[in-house]
């Protein structure tokens, strides 16, 4: 089912995951929530893999202070929603996937039809309010979830695989608030949410472990790199 294009285009990384590896990108959509800082990072290299179908949401238009780490917009984009710059900007990139851009804010009234449209739900967010409603929503359909979250030099990436791994509201109070400006710089989000992308690309393919039930902890003060065992919480709706 691949076309020698994609043949051609994956050949450095057909080696890794196997030609069948490679149809099962393909064959996967993921939900991007969020095309900030993170998820410009995770939607690029989604799409740079050859994921076949990515469903990019944010309700936000690109600002000019975004631009020190939302690496999919330029100048041009100023004002313009995010979501539509983003799909435009990956279609050229890699005309192969399919990009749906939804260009609304994670709410209880459209996640479930959001997640019901992909396989896999990545985070991109800025925000735990939305996190946890998009958590219970995919925990609630079955679908896997990575996590990523960033504040200054630090992050950490958890992947949620509904029966399988604790939720995310097993380890976090949903009473959690988010900070109105975040502190973030370019590099630390790309390595984040590179790691986010990574653990999934390995549920996707089958290829290496991946990190289910332990959070990762990514310290760019020391560059340390910490992986903690988490336990599913008595009482958790999970
Ligand atoms: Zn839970």
């Amino acid at each position: 089912m691949l076309s020698p294009s994609e043949l051609l285009r994956y050949e450095r990384q057909i080696p890794i995951f196997g030609v069948e590896g490679q149809e099962r990108l393909k064959k996967a959509s993921v939900l991007v929530a969020g095309v900030g800082g993170l998820g410009s990072f995770e939607a690029l290299y989604l799409a740079a893999l050859g994921v076949g179908k990515l469903v990019l949401v944010d309700g936000d238009v690109v600002d000019e202070s975004n631009l020190n780490r939302q690496v999919l917009y330029t100048v041009d984009d100023l004002g313009r929603p995010k979501a539509i710059a983003a799909a435009e900007k990956l279609r050229r990139f890699n005309p192969n996937v399919e990009i749906v851009a939804v260009s609304e804010r994670i709410t209880e009234d459209n996640v479930d039809g959001l997640v019901s449209e992909a396989d896999y739900v990545i985070d991109g967010l800025d925000n735990w309010e939305a996190r946890f409603i998009l958590d219970r929503a995919a925990y609630r359909r079955g679908k896997p979830f990575v996590h990523a979250g960033v504040y200054g030099l630090q992050g950490q990436v958890i992947v949620v695989v509904p029966g399988e791994t604790p939720c995310l509201r097993c380890l976090l109070p949903p009473s959690l608030k988010t900070p109105a400006k975040i502190p973030a710089v370019g590099p630390v989000v790309a390595l984040v949410g590179s790691i986010a992308v990574t653990e999934l690309m390995k549920l996707i393919t089958g290829v290496g472990e991946v990190s289910k039930g332990r959070m990762i902890i990514i310290d760019a003060y020391n560059m340390d790199l910490m992986r903690v065992h988490l336990k599913q919480r008595a009482g958790c709706s999970c």
